[in-house]
């Protein structure tokens, strides 16, 4: 656009719409509307009316075929430059429409809606015709405090209706008042606490990095406890101290990890951040979005879809826990957002600090090639000291039948608790037992939509589907052969862990922590205070235990099942079991009382096993990059995945082959499949799963857009692509 154009010519809009469509639509601007490239608007499709984002602006007219005019423009906040960069690369990067990503950052769509207000009424000075006590009362209120009608009314004592009279007289004026409680700005200037040697050296190279401006991305690698956060809230304090309207979003693993973080974010900057995930109510989301997309919340904690929100002037982003797999969201827009959040930091010439104990591959070998800058933190913070961590051989020490902690560890558990230190057992299995068989027939309870087997809670006396969520009461008699009573638990799940810490120490008080038992974030809150507060003695837990939580008082971590993560289809098995592994014990030890951790396990010549005993992080990852490059596999190489999915299986089959036949191959390029996925059916629909294997100059989202482009689907068929795709 020219700055001199004609302001009477005809323009046209180009608007993306949150739909998933494969392109933009052009709009004409009414006479007498101005809008400019990331307003946001409202538009006419078909006979409704949409909410889209204005990509382009340009002078014309449809010419013969007359464009359909934009009915309004909202006054919102509009989407910066950078974001809507940040848009259009991530649908080209996931080969989505955009319009899908946009849906993504609309999430909260009542965001849009004006904050919520209320209406003051002011004396004009102006003396009503008809004057009564009534309305004198209300007038002299006024006069002491403007206020609501109801308030008003209250105060002199009279119906609200006289309030509204008197306005309609002229006496009383009424004004809008914004009632959204602003996010207080934080304070950069506050001290924090007092860095060692290492964490001194460590920020003072993300200082470095942040006073630079400009795009950066660094590895922060330092053991568990070693105070990484403290270390990364210097660099959110630079920055604030430098640019105090810059934005900072810091990405967390875990809902129940927020409450903890936005506690030390009190601290050192005297407000809390806003906070993005699942569980906050819808006020509060619309709330937080206003603030943010204004730009006025300047410190943001959230979970992955955080990295979607239209932010003012992200100036940097932490990813805390890079590694995690929770960062993966595999339904739907398939992203990661650790990959979207150093693409965003580029984009918007921003700083991203990644965060970890046990760093992906993925970002060690970004760090080895120097892409990413690499700060290490190798020492525990204050007096603490790395677990000691031993394994239990099960064959050598198995638990009795039925049973599942060995004699060593139970030992262990009991010098601990006599010593009136707390002890946290982990096994990364919800519910009490991940398998009901009937012991007359042999017939297994199974989910009637994905044919896995249903989980026994017994807490609540159900029988639940990990996967789709179907739960069902246990039965008396086996569906099946209908023997009573013949149905039994296979395998344990916290629940059944706790209930055998309970029966071996019947006096000691034993929790169970997993996002069943810790429903919320109360329950997950109290449940850490407890803990804290050392009012219970032993924590069983799954995954959601594991991280980044500090318990003062544990000081044994007990793995129930160390080989539990070593089996099923995925490349980052191993990797994955040793941070796991290295986390978990991380839990152990982490204040003034050495910890120590056992793994209980039936191959302690694994690996990823001896590398966690010898605290050889470097050499396993260094075997583990070794394989995937003499495969190909990421990172070396490219991955992308193609899931089809439907309800008339026939049909599918058919489109699958068709789509093999359409796939534009290359020597660079190798498809396998179609295959039957992990899960081949899920609520009614079937699965197929194409796997696409590519050198690493590959650009395989191009590829994969083009090869969609090349056939069509059927209207009942789906299709998601999945760049980089987690399990195979
Ligand atoms: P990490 O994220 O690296 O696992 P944290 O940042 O959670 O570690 O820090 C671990 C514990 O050490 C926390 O309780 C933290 O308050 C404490 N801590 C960190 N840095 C210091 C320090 N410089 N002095 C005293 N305590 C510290």
């Amino acid at each position: 656009m020219t700055a001199n154009r004609d302001p009477s010519a005809p323009q046209i809009a180009t608007v993306l719409l949150p739909l998933p469509l494969p392109e933009a639509f052009d709009y004409a601007v009414p006479e007498g509307m101005v809008v400019a490239e990331g307003d946001h608007v409202v538009v006419p499709l078909g006979k409704r009316l949409s909410h889209g984002v204005v990509w382009g602006v340009r002078d014309g007219t449809g010419g013969n075929r007359p464009l359909k005019p934009v009915a309004e423009r909202l006054d919102a906040p509009p989407f910066t430059a950078a974001m809507r960069d940040f848009v259009d690369w991530t649908a080209r990067y996931l080969a989505e429409n955009p319009g899908l990503v946009l849906q993504a950052t609309l999430r909260s769509r009542g965001g849009l809606s004006p904050s919520p207000t209320e209406t003051l009424y002011h004396p004009t000075g102006q003396t009503p015709d008809r004057m009564t006590p009534a309305r004198q009362a209300v007038l002299d209120a006024a006069a002491e405090e403007p206020a609501s009608g109801a308030e008003l009314a209250r105060r002199a004592g009279v119906s609200p209706g006289v309030v509204k009279g008197l306005a309609d007289a002229g006496a009383l004026r009424a004004e809008q008042r914004d009632t959204d409680q602003p996010f207080p700005a934080p304070d950069p200037y506050r001290d924090g606490l007092t860095l060692n040697d290492g964490q001194e050296a460590a920020a003072s190279q993300l200082r470095r990095l942040v006073a630079a401006g400009g795009f950066q991305a660094a590895l922060l690698d330092g053991v568990t406890g070693s105070g990484k956060t403290e270390v990364y809230l210097e660099a959110i304090a630079e920055l604030l101290r430098r640019e105090p309207d810059a934005q900072v979003l810091v990405l967390l693993p875990e809902i129940a990890l927020t409450q903890a973080v936005t506690a030390r974010f009190e601290e050192r900057f005297g407000v809390s951040p806003a906070l993005w995930h699942s569980a906050i109510g819808p006020t509060e989301r619309r709330r937080a979005w206003r603030e943010i997309t204004a730009g006025r919340a300047r410190i943001i904690a959230g979970a992955r879809s955080a990295i979607f929100l239209p932010y003012r002037n992200l100036r940097l982003i932490v990813v805390d826990e890079e590694h995690d797999p929770t960062y993966k969201q595999d339904e739907g827009l398939t992203y990661h957002a650790r990959d979207l959040a150093v693409a965003r930091a580029k984009i918007e010439g921003a700083v991203a600090i990644l965060a970890s104990a046990t760093p992906s591959l993925e970002t060690l070998v970004n760090a080895r090639a120097g892409r990413y800058g690499h700060i290490r933190l190798a020492a525990r913070a204050g007096s603490a000291v790395l677990p000691q961590i031993e394994t239990i051989d099960l064959r050598e020490h198995p638990p009795e039948a039925g049973h599942w902690l060995s004699p060593p560890l139970t030992a262990a558990m009991a010098e601990t608790i006599g010593r009136g230190e707390q002890v946290l057992l982990y096994l990364n299995r919800r519910g009490y037992a991940p398998l009901v068989l009937c012991r007359a027939c042999g017939h297994k309870m199974k989910s009637p939509d994905t044919d896995r087997w249903l989980v026994e809670h017994r807490y609540t006396g159900r029988l639940i589907c990990h996967t789709t969520g179907f739960s069902m009461p246990k039965p008396k008699a086996c569906p099946e052969c209908g023997a009573i009573e013949s149905l039994t638990s296979v395998g344990p799940g916290v629940e059944r862990v706790a209930e055998e810490a309970t029966l071996r120490f019947p006096e000691a008080r034993v929790e169970v922590f997993s996002s069943d038992s810790a429903a919320g974030p109360n329950g997950v809150r109290e449940l850490i205070a407890r803990m804290e507060a050392g009012e219970i003695d032993i924590l069983v837990g799954t995954q959601i235990a594991a991280k980044g939580h500090n318990f003062p008082k544990l000081t044994l971590v007990g793995v129930v099942d160390a080989d539990l993560g070593l089996k099923g289809g995925d490349l980052r098995a191993g990797e994955r079991t040793y941070q796991t592994l290295v986390q978990v014990a991380g839990r152990a030890g982490r204040a003034d009382r050495p910890g120590r951790a056992l793994l209980q396990t039936h191959e302690p010549e694994h690996e990823a096993i001896q590398a966690l005993l010898a605290g050889d992080r470097d050499s396993f990852l260094d075997l583990e990059a070794m394989m995937r490059e003499q495969l190909g596999l990421p990172p070396f190489g490219r991955l992308a995945a193609l899931v089809m999915s439907g309800t008339d299986e026939r049909l599918l089959a058919q489109t699958a082959k068709i789509a093999a036949a359409a796939a534009p191959l290359s020597d660079d390029v190798k498809l396998f499949g179609p295959a039957e996925p992990p899960l081949a059916v899920v609520r009614g629909r079937y699965r197929r799963r194409f796997l696409v294997q590519a050198q690493r100059n590959v650009d395989v989202s191009a590829f994969m857009a083009t090869w969609m482009a090349r056939f069509k689907l059927p209207s009942s068929i789906r299709a998601r692509v999945d760049i980089e795709p987690y399990s195979f």
